[in-house]
């Protein structure tokens, strides 16, 4: 019975991951962000056994963090469980554990629930906030990256609002209210222009005894322009769209301390706020028990099948996977369209791989970046053509709608974006308190 490997949970509990072993190989996915869902949706036809193992039973779906963020979706509607997903799919299976290292020599990974053997493993854990190692800022700003993390920066803005009302001295007044957005990337943009459109529409009417005049919105980056990743058009485009929402941007900046109340710029500006966002850089999400030769930036190094280097049976797909290549000299970016296809890539050769056939090399179709910036405005790269305005705004729309996991999902989001858009209002400024501090 290779898999009734039992550890015990903290009340001295038995526990054990509990899958039948069959005569069909076994694939392990670990992760069910982009990647890991589409891989195992791709191998429904394929004669394995399927195993999918997430620290949540969850898929997230990150793009639209920063609206839970900022009250404008609930949690909820961003979120799919991996068990509603695959209801219909007979080969698979699931597991809530954290992976907590891989070894290789045993084809076995170690996880919170006890040990889980595979013929063959996936490795899509994606990616992690990245700090740069900036203490400062790992203790006192807020990350993106997950539904508690996104759920926490909106109660922080909103309380923060609430002790506003308390305090007397201006300047400590405006401090609360003042937010800083460290990284002008499309999440930095992204969050710049929604928490805009709250300092005009939303929030004066909620706390009307405070000025918003008063409340500061700010950006900094170290590149040149935002969204450094996209063509100039669209970063002087997304700029010109914030200065209109008096987001103050703070470029060819570095951030250098913050104590959670007063942040200092390299250019000697010292800014008071409560509230501080880190949307700067984000690394591979590694698990232990993998030589660190085969981690380059805090990724794993994978061949032209996304097999990690030197393995047989190990994959590496999404934004953990880098795969070195003339054209892609750092990897691929992280992105959803680049885990999705690598995946898709993965489940086919997959059937070669039981088949003994030769594997197909994965090549990145890039269907172009777009980044909205706030009502009505959107910017859309792709490689034939640049736009900006409403029509890419609708196009951002349209593509997020339909990338949503579930259709109940689909029509909540559509409805509170209708709802959000013709009454200028959000209706879900809730401070939800965890059940214990
Ligand atoms: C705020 C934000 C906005 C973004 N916006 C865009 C966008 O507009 N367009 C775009 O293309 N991309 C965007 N991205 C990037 C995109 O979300 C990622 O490229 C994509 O999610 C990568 O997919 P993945 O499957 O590799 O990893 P993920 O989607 O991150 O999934 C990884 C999964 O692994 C699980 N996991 C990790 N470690 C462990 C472990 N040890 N044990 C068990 N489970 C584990 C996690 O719980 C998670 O479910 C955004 C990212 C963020 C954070």
């Amino acid at each position: 019975m290779p898999n009734a490997a039992t550890e015990h949970d903290r009340s001295g509990e038995e526990i054990s991951v509990n899958i039948p072993t069959t005569s069909k190989p076994r694939i392990v996915i670990v992760g069910g962000g982009f990647a890991g869902i589409a891989l195992a949706r791709g191998l429904r036809r394929v004669h394995a056994d399927v195993i999918l193992i997430d620290q949540n039973n969850y898929h997230t779906f990150q793009p639209l963090l920063y609206q839970v963020a900022t009250a404008a979706l609930e949690a909820e509607s961003i979120v799919y469980p991996f068990r509603e997903i695959f209801r219909n799919q007979d080969n698979f299976f699931f597991r809530m554990a954290n992976v907590c290292e891989i070894m290789p020599q045993a084809n076995k990974l170690k996880t919170s629930i006890g040990e889980i053997d595979y013929d063959y493993l996936v490795v899509a854990s994606g990616s992690r906030t990245n700090y740069f190692n900036m203490n400062d800022f790992q203790e006192h700003s807020l990350s993106m990256k997950s539904i508690p993390e996104a759920t926490a920066i909106r109660n922080l803005i909103l309380a923060n609002m609430e002790k506003a009302l308390l305090v007397k001295d201006m300047e400590e007044r405006e401090g609360l209210m003042n937010i800083v957005v460290i990284g002008g990337g499309p999440t930095g943009v992204e969050m710049a222009g929604a928490l805009g459109e709250l300092r005009i529409h939303v929030l004066p009417d909620d706390y009307k005894e405070l000025d918003f005049k008063r409340m500061q919105i700010h950006v900094v980056d170290m590149q040149e322009r935002l969204l450094a990743t996209m063509s100039p058009e669209a970063s002087a485009s997304a700029a010109e769209f914030l200065k209109k929402y008096e987001v103050n941007l703070w470029l060819k900046t570095k951030v250098l301390s913050y104590d959670g109340k007063i942040l200092t710029l390299s250019n000697g500006k010292k800014i008071l706020s409560g509230t501080v966002i880190w949307a700067a850089g984000v690394a591979g999400s590694v698990i232990e028990g993998i030589k660190p030769e085969l981690v380059v930036g805090g990724r794993y190094k994978v061949d032209a099948y996304n097999r990690l280097e030197g393995a047989k049976n190990i994959f590496v797909i999404g934004d953990v996977a880098a795969m070195l290549t003339d054209k892609t000299p750092k990897g691929h970016p992280m992105l959803a369209p680049v885990a999705i296809q690598q995946a898709k890539n993965l489940a086919v050769n997959f059937t070669h791989l039981l088949a003994n056939q030769p594997l197909n090399p994965f090549a990145y179709r890039d269907p172009g970046v777009m980044a909205t910036v706030g009502r009505n405005h959107a910017v859309v790269d792709l490689a034939w053509i640049k736009f900006r305005g409403v029509i890419a705004w609708f196009v951002w729309l349209f593509v997020h709608l339909m990338t949503l996991v579930g259709f109940r999902n689909k029509v909540v989001v559509f409805v509170n974006w209708a709802w959000n858009y013709f009454s200028y209002d959000r209706g879900l400024r809730l401070i939800i308190k965890p059940a214990k501090q």
